[in-house]
């Protein structure tokens, strides 16, 4: 899925590897080669690799106590070498530093808490603990990981958390089916993931982490069921509900895919019908519509999401209309009613068709067998299943039928069906039947009635000729044609006016609005989750438990979990059903339904900021400060369900005295949403049958020609969503292990801009691990470069000097600078303005991209272009020492985000660093990038449209236009010496030219072409 909005700007370009990285082609080192390959490893290798780890370190540690020891550093550094001396171990640093952080603790907070302006709230979506991390979480926690370290270089006081969306079915199957709890299997299973989400160099508030499936967590999502319920907006009703035969259990329509198949399962999901629990979000849903527009603002949220909010809430405008019923027997007559949106059509309705749970269905069924039989068997059909059930005995009449100048066509009595692709909870579960103008319509009457005629009321055009063929239905607007009457010749909307007011006059019909949203079902049969809070008695009815009780705890079931039982389990959990009525104190017994997961999700990211309120969900003074969040990320395959529901439930908090605040974003939770792409995995297939075939299967010996091992054939190479069916699945933690975390998260964030889909391709990685040893390489050299007074902390004027050197310059006047080695600084000149200009165009580039969200991409690739720059212009002997390290120091500081153990290391072998990196103020542009802007332009001089030559003049002042500018260019052109020997026409010369005598003279490219006719 593609969310490419407004919001992303120019900056999506995919990145070449080619133009970055192909500029170092020199063979890598001999170290890094049997590092990467399997066959050179050896054990001599290995200790090689380690040894130059710690030779980094030490040196690293070697070069601190000297700069803490306040002495100076002296140029020989035994241990600065080549790269083969000091090899990059990037997983070893990582275990370095994942240590170095846990001892430092929490971050440092660099800013006053008080200013509410310098907080932020960064969170990506928690995960569902299965155990693994796979790319997918990978991709949104490094995102999110990212953005957090940048604000909080960036002064910021961020709050990035993490928990666990431990409820949900998984769960409880992984245990009937390994016999174990679901609780002891979610616990493990946290603890795993929790290993993983520290491996990939995250830095996340761990002492707000909570888990869904914790009673002091649930005890708040039970509370926060009976404030709902306190307000009328969670209540109880008979329902048809969709029943998920494999996971025996209701689903929320939302869970039920187009094709009527459970998300979940992907079974084809039942009609059952049973008394269920509803959370009332239709008393929102003008709200959750009207606030969209809000959202919508600056590209908040991507305007995909957007959209399917909208048309999920789907508001639609049209008509309620009745149709009166005649019987030939006593048992029924009640009027029809049906929504359309399309009244217009009214003369072409050929039948109305009922829902099976249609109260004159209902009704009749009682006394037809028939009927009843064809009810019992709509279950089994096809959602898309054309069948209906004629009604015997009973018709209905258009409303229309009373007009006079009706056509008779409309005035004849209509059949009535039972359909199964009538839904009942859309409208009333009644449909007018338009088979000239629908296409479900269309379909049914062409299965049901073949022969008789379809009546096409609505033309393209006024002229009737235009009628379609009855092959196809017209569902476009356009004119009604002589079927229609007095109305034959109006538009579409207007007659659906007209039609609508003369229905309104005789009560027959009424405008009016219809929603496809409906309430949330939140009933599910299964025990892992949270317990509905009710108890039902049989003199009071339901009960609300009360708070001192809660929280209403899941039983354990010890031996249950063995004997592979489905069902819900707490159904014969006896001792635990069976309480007391908290009114009246007789026995009554506990709801056995647990919650919908997505409860806890929709009010998780509230309790972050108070995760330990024992007493209420989280108190308004840390909701308040911390709410609405500042950037969510997470999957667009939650761009429906989640976000709807979190909206409505905030929605609701707003309302309570929780979220005082909260009215004032409109009970909006996110303020900005970064929707990520897929992560698609290298699928091998082969040509000949299709079949997918496993890793082993394929000759990848040579990564550029990969070989069917069976056949010898080519196989097929697409880029899928990762399935354990297509063996396309890569676990990141193997490429974390061997590559280590940072470069596998730089890895993941140049492939693709955030929202669009990662094709990943581990091999490609060894671009950015031979970047980040580039770099390494070059501090490692420089140091013994950097004189010696710089690995003098104490004197801290050689730090500042160095990255302010060119905000004090003033270039057109390099006299009043009055610091010596700032004026050699600007005698030197070119390479060195152009390597500070390149670290200021960089600076403001990543800056812009960070704080964009959406092109993380071209950071990477914008760091790898000034990694070039600084170590190309490094080899000249003319750019001043101090302006490398300053240039080493930003990039290092820019890096940080993305490979924040890499720059640590980085960060301590460079002169007069503290100890981390991570307390450094994220670098920010000096001034001097347009100052620093080439003075001089080349401006190539036509004649005629023939270049004649080219010649250096300076910049043009922004301000000159047309004559101005073309008379300024003219004298500068004969100010240079080619001007003047070529330009001037010398007396006597054959072909001698003369500029000034042109007759015309044309300025194009902001005076970098002059053309003179003459
Ligand atoms: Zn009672």
């Amino acid at each position: 899925m593609h969310f490419i909005g407004s919001h992303a700007g120019r900056r999506l370009a995919r990145p070449s590897y080619q133009r970055l990285l192909d500029r170092r082609s020199r063979p890598t080192s001999l170290v890094w080669r049997s590092h990467a390959s399997g066959p050179a490893i050896s054990r001599n290798t290995v200790n090689n690799l380690d040894n130059g780890a710690q030779g980094a370190q030490v040196l690293a540690s070697a070069g601190k106590e000297e700069l803490d020891s306040g002495t100076s550093v002296k140029v020989n550094r035994p241990l600065t070498g080549s790269p083969r001396e000091t090899p990059l171990d990037l997983p070893s640093l990582d275990k370095k530093w994942r240590k170095k952080w846990k001892e430092m603790g929490p971050r440092k907070r660099t800013v006053d808490k008080t200013d509410p302006q310098k907080s932020m709230y960064i969170l990506p979506m928690f995960p569902y603990p299965s155990g693994d991390l796979h790319l997918g979480h990978l991709r949104v926690y490094t995102i999110s990981d990212v953005l957090a370290r940048f604000k909080h270089m960036q002064g910021y006081d961020v709050m990035h958390p993490i928990g666990w969306d431990a409820f949900g079915l998984p769960a409880e199957n992984a245990a009937i089916e390994r016999g174990i709890d679901p609780a002891s299997w979610t616990k493990l299973n946290i603890e795993r993931m929790r290993g993983r989400l520290e491996a990939m160099n995250g830095h996340w508030d761990w002492h707000r982490e909570f888990a869904t499936c914790d009673p002091s967590f649930y005890k708040h999502t039970q509370r926060l069921f009976l404030l709902l319920h306190e307000r009328g907006l969670a209540y109880q009703a008979e329902s048809l509900v969709n029943y998920d035969p494999v996971d025996k259990t209701v689903l929320a329509n939302e869970q039920v895919d187009a094709k009527g198949h459970s998300w979940r399962s992907g079974a084809k999901v039942e009609k059952r019908l049973l008394n269920q629990w509803f959370f009332k979000i239709s008393a929102f849903r003008q709200e959750l519509l009207d606030d969209i527009e809000q959202l919508a603002t600056d590209g908040a949220w991507p305007e995909g999401v957007l959209a399917m909010q909208k048309n999920w809430i789907g508001k639609s405008q049209g008509a309620r209309i009745k149709f009166p019923v005649t019987a030939s027997h006593q048992q029924t007559h009640s009027d029809i009613e049906v929504f359309t949106t399309r009244p217009d059509t009214l003369f072409g309705v050929q039948y109305l068709a009922l829902a099976s749970t249609h109260p004159i269905v209902q009704k009749l069924a009682k006394y037809n067998v028939g009927l009843q039989a064809f009810l019992d068997a709509i279950p089994a059909l096809p959602l898309d299943s054309r069948v209906g059930y004629l009604l015997p005995d009973i018709r209905a009449i258009n409303p229309l039928a009373y007009e006079k100048s009706t056509p008779d066509a409309t005035k004849a009595s209509l059949p009535i069906y039972v359909a199964p692709y009538v839904l009942g909870d859309y409208g009333d579960g009644a449909v007018m039947g338009v088979p000239g103008h629908d296409t479900r319509d269309h379909a049914f009457w062409k299965h049901n009635r073949y022969d008789d005629p379809i009546r096409m009321v609505i033309a393209p055009s006024p002229d009737d000729a235009s009628i379609a063929g009855e092959n196809q239905p017209f569902v476009h607007h356009g004119h009604l044609t002589s079927h229609g009457g007095p109305y034959a010749g109006y538009t579409t909307a207007a007659a659906s006016k007209e039609i609508v007011s003369s229905l309104e006059l005789k009560g027959l019909g009424i405008a009016t609005e219809a929603w496809r949203l409906r309430d949330w079902l939140v009933s599910r049969q299964r025990y892992w989750g949270t317990p509905i809070p009710i108890i039902h008695c049989k003199g009071c009815g339901p009960v609300p438990v009360p708070h001192e009780q809660l929280p209403v705890e899941l039983p354990a079931l010890d031996g249950h979990w063995g004997k592979g039982k489905t069902g819900n389990p707490l159904d014969n959990a006896h001792d635990w059903v069976n309480t007391a009525c908290p009114k009246c104190g007789d026995p009554a017994r506990r709801d056995t339904d647990t919650m919908d997961t997505f409860v806890d999700s929709s009010w998780y990211f509230m309790r972050f900021p108070d995760p330990h309120n024992d007493s209420i969900p989280f108190s308004p003074e840390a909701v308040d400060s911390s709410l609405p969040i500042d950037i969510y990320v997470g999957g667009v395959e939650h761009a429906i369900l989640h976000l709807l529901y979190a909206r409505f439930i905030s929605k609701f908090f707003a309302t309570t005295p929780y979220w005082p605040s909260g009215s004032k974003t409109r009970g909006e939770p996110f303020k900005r949403v970064l929707a990520q792409g897929m992560v698609h995995g290298k699928t091998y297939s082969d040509p000949s049958t299709g079949r997918f075939l496993k890793q082993e299967e394929v000759d990848l010996s040579q990564t550029s020609n990969p070989i069917i091992i069976a056949t010898g054939e080519t196989p097929n190479i697409s880029y899928e969503k990762m399935s354990k069916s297509k063996y396309n699945g890569v676990d990141p933690g193997i490429c974390m292990d061997k590559h280590g975390a940072d470069a596998t998260r730089a890895h993941i964030l140049f492939q693709a801009p955030v929202n669009e889909v990662l094709e990943w391709e581990e091999e490609r990685i060894s671009g950015v691990v031979r970047w980040l040893r580039r770099i390494y390489d070059h501090i490692s050299h420089s140091q013994k470069r950097w004189a010696p007074e710089m690995h003098d902390a104490s004197s801290k004027s050689n730090l500042v000097m160095f990255e302010n050197a060119f905000k004090l310059m003033d270039f057109q006047d390099p006299l009043r600078t009055e610091d010596a080695e700032l004026r050699f600084l600007h005698e030197r000149s070119d390479s060195t303005k152009k390597l500070w200009r390149g670290v200021q165009r960089t600076i403001i580039d990543v800056t812009e991209s960070y704080n964009n969200g959406y092109s993380l991409n071209t950071v990477v690739s914008d760091l790898m272009s000034l990694t070039n720059t600084i170590i190309d212009t490094s080899k000249g002997q003319e750019v001043p020492r101090g302006l490398i390290y300053a240039s080493i120091a930003s990039l290092l500081k820019m890096i940080a985000p993305i490979a924040p153990a890499f720059a640590e290391e980085c960060w301590t072998m460079i002169p007069g660093s503290t100890s981390s990196i991570f307390e450094q103020p994220f670098p920010e542009p000096d001034g001097t990038y347009d100052t620093l802007a080439p003075r001089t332009q080349p401006c190539s001089v036509q004649v005629n449209g023939k270049l004649k030559c080219v010649v250096e003049l300076p910049v043009p002042d922004p301000k000159l236009k047309g004559d101005g500018l073309e008379g300024w260019i003219v004298g500068q052109i004969l100010g240079t010496a080619e001007g003047k020997a070529r330009l001037m026409g010398s007396e006597g010369k054959k072909g001698a030219v003369d500029i000034r005598t042109a007759k015309k003279v044309i300025v194009v490219r902001g005076g970098k072409t002059i053309n003179f006719v003459v």
